[in-house]
């Protein structure tokens, strides 16, 4: 499963692409991925102009110029192939090793621009929706998703408004998706981390009684945008890829911290501890318990 890192380094990479082209052309090759198209699929791309490439969550979101919106979501295994004349690139470089197999290219995108899109899906856990820009807030998937860890929204004041009074782990808090949106397993503990929180502290101690964050929330607040950043940076990272032999690596996961890290020394200068790993909520935390509090 991509991680939100690795699905905004795909929108950075397909942006430059996309935003500005009209959709001369779609070839839809199958009924459907995780859910069937939506009807009239081709029909209803075909001449628009993309106006906007959106990220909420894990989800990408076209803007098209007549009111609608292409929702996209990657799936387990799903990647976009861009073909310009005879040059091919494949953004996020942990996607390098895949998407070339044409037996499962779904979708192909045929832009004025003379490029050519190509959503690749093997496992076709992914999935494409049309629906309208008004609408969007109010859909299923996005109405219940919190605030985007990525940029201005996330800061020591809004973990403590979402933390208040709360007795759940810290851990448990942060992968609260309903709190903050596509935050995972591998960045929580990468940030907790490098702000020094344990992850089995109560998330509640980050406000005070009044509300107002303490500096441990400024410091968490720092440390997940720059952990989502710098992975970003770096072409992003997913488990899958890391099992996988012959796939190239994002750069970031060389650089875990602590994440699958258990019994290595803490690297942080003069710690002396050792990564340890526990159970929370039947997902693995790693940290280290001699300079996490
Ligand atoms: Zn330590």
């Amino acid at each position: 499963m991509p991680e939100l890192p690795e699905v905004e380094t795909v929108r950075r990479g397909l942006a430059p692409v996309f935003v500005g082209a009209r959709l001369l052309r779609v070839e839809q090759r199958r009924a459907n991925l995780r859910f069937p198209f939506p009807a009239d699929f081709s029909a209803r791309l075909m001449g628009r102009m993309v106006t906007a490439l959106r990220r909420r969550a894990k989800y990408l979101i076209a803007d098209l110029d007549h009111g609608e919106a292409l929702v996209m979501h990657l799936g387990m295994s799903g990647s976009f192939r861009i073909e310009d004349g005879g040059d091919e690139n494949i953004p996020g470089l942990f996607h390098n090793s895949r998407g070339k197999d044409a037996a499962h290219d779904h979708v192909v995108f045929i832009l004025s621009s003379g490029k050519r899109v190509i959503y690749n899906d093997p496992r076709r856990f992914g999935f494409m929706l049309l629906v309208k820009q008004d609408l969007l807030a109010a859909h299923p998937l996005f109405r219940d998703v919190g605030i985007e860890p990525l940029g201005d929204a996330l800061t020591g004041a809004t973990l403590a408004r979402l933390f208040a009074g709360k007795k759940a782990p810290l851990k448990a808090a942060l992968l609260d998706q309903r709190l903050l949106a596509g935050l995972g397993n591998i960045y929580v503990s990468e940030a907790l981390y490098r702000a020094a929180l344990s992850p089995r502290r109560a998330a509640g101690s980050l406000a005070r009684k009044n509300g107002t964050p303490t500096p441990r929330a400024d410091l968490l607040a720092k440390a997940i945008r720059a952990v989502l950043e710098e992975a970003i940076e770096a072409g992003g990272s997913s488990l899958r890829d890391h099992r996988q032999a012959n796939g190239e690596l994002g750069y970031f996961q060389h650089n875990f911290r602590v994440y699958d890290r258990a019994g290595a020394p803490c690297p942080r200068p003069g710690c002396g501890g050792t990564i340890k790993r526990i159970v929370q909520s039947g997902r693995a935390s790693f940290y280290c318990a001699t300079c996490q509090k």
